[in-house]
């Protein structure tokens, strides 16, 4: 049994936001912690306020320079154009701003928090963590210290030699396969959409199965756009149960992105946060507890309820039906430029649980999940 669960998070990262425009400009773990202390779900003890990462624990990812290069950007909120180049800091993708450097270290000093005190037998969430596009040397898709790769050689460190990554992002994991592409320690994961139509574009194909001893060691569920809940819970059924068998994993790392939820307008997915819960269960059902990231979320408000109810289940609370009238003016009060301005949204004011994206469980599906399976049956 775990000792309890424990939200790792802090109030800072409200002013450690990316520039203005950007589609992290937006509210996400403050909004979080609000919204869970309006509905009276956080208990004091349960928050764990995050600390930075230290310099030795990024460098079981990144390299010296680059991580030289972005302390002295903050510094000065500026970028040289060698550094924009080498390092693809400054972008509009990836600009200076203090979200860049310390809104990044507190977010994977979290990240390994979150392994602690798994460690010690909580159950923990960084909310913050699942930055999973970051290379060593290079920022990549909002991303510019990878998290989840820091944990992952974290695990590697303690000891443990079949470690699982599982990525729900709606958005292939590049920076986190490719660093572990020969590594057979560390088996990735990841469902998302197709890069023939979403970013990163030149990764997530099912042929990338990993390579030298990491071969085989590697699965990507690469979908089509309008996915629903049923596929989604299709998909990670049969990937994961395959995967419990053929690897038996001593410990996984859960990404948790909610920019498959429909609400979100950079990703093409259309699952209902009531299926992205019942992933997040399904996981838990078949390998137990792990360590828990946030990742990608665009839509704050859709973000924060998806959130809450992954809360709830680690903290053992029953999901409230309704929002309380506090509840509904932290959400209502979000700074947010919503893109899709003719969709009524009205519903996700009212309640916490959505109604199901239903949809059958299509052809191209089931042929995807099959010739994966298929890998693995000689
Ligand atoms: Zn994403």
């Amino acid at each position: 049994m775990p000792k309890g669960a424990r939200l790792i998070g802090s109030f800072r990262y409200r002013n450690l936001r990316y520039t203005k425009n950007h589609p992290l400009r937006v509210p996400r773990v403050s909004l979080l912690l609000e919204l869970l202390l309006a509905l009276g779900l956080l208990e004091e003890e349960e928050l764990v306020e995050s600390r930075p990462a230290l310099w030795e624990e990024l460098t079981l990812f990144h390299e010296e320079e680059y991580l030289r290069a972005l302390e002295e950007c903050d510094r000065c909120q500026c970028v040289k154009k060698d550094y924009r180049e080498r390092f693809n800091i400054g972008t509009y993708e990836n600009p200076v701003s203090p979200a860049m450097w310390r809104g990044s270290l507190l977010a994977t000093g979290s990240s390994i928090q979150a392994v602690e005190l798994y460690l010690k037998g909580y159950v923990a969430f960084n909310p913050a963590g699942g930055m999973h596009h970051a290379y060593p040397s290079r920022a990549k898709g909002f991303c510019f210290i990878n998290d989840p790769g820091v944990t992952l050689q974290t695990l590697l460190k303690e000891g443990f030699r079949r470690v699982l990554y599982i990525d729900l992002d709606a958005h292939h994991c590049d920076g986190v396969q490719d660093f572990f592409y020969e590594e057979d320690r560390v088996f990735v994961l990841s469902l998302h959409q197709s890069p023939e139509y979403a970013f990163p574009f030149s990764r997530g194909y099912l042929k990338e199965r990993g390579a030298g001893k990491g071969k085989g060691y590697n699965l990507n569920l690469p979908l089509p756009p309008g996915l629903k809940d049923g596929e989604f819970l299709y998909v990670l059924e049969k990937s994961l149960t395959l995967i419990k068998d053929i690897y038996k994993p001593e410990v996984y790392v859960l990404q948790l992105g909610t920019d498959a939820l429909k609400e979100d307008y950079l990703s093409k997915f259309e699952l209902s946060n009531r299926g992205f819960l019942e992933a997040f269960d399904l996981v838990r059902d078949l390998l137990g507890e792990g360590v828990y990231l946030g990742g990608g979320g665009y839509h704050p408000v859709a973000l924060a309820r998806a959130w809450v109810l992954l809360w709830c289940r680690l903290s053992q609370k029953p999901i409230p039906e309704f929002l309380t009238p506090k509840a509904r003016e932290v959400l209502l009060s979000v700074d947010f430029e919503e893109f899709e301005e003719d969709v009524d949204r009205g519903y996700m004011y009212e309640k916490l649980l959505d109604p199901p994206a239903v949809g059958e469980v299509r052809r191209e599906v089931k042929r995807l999940v099959e010739e994966a399976i298929g890998y693995y049956l000689f």
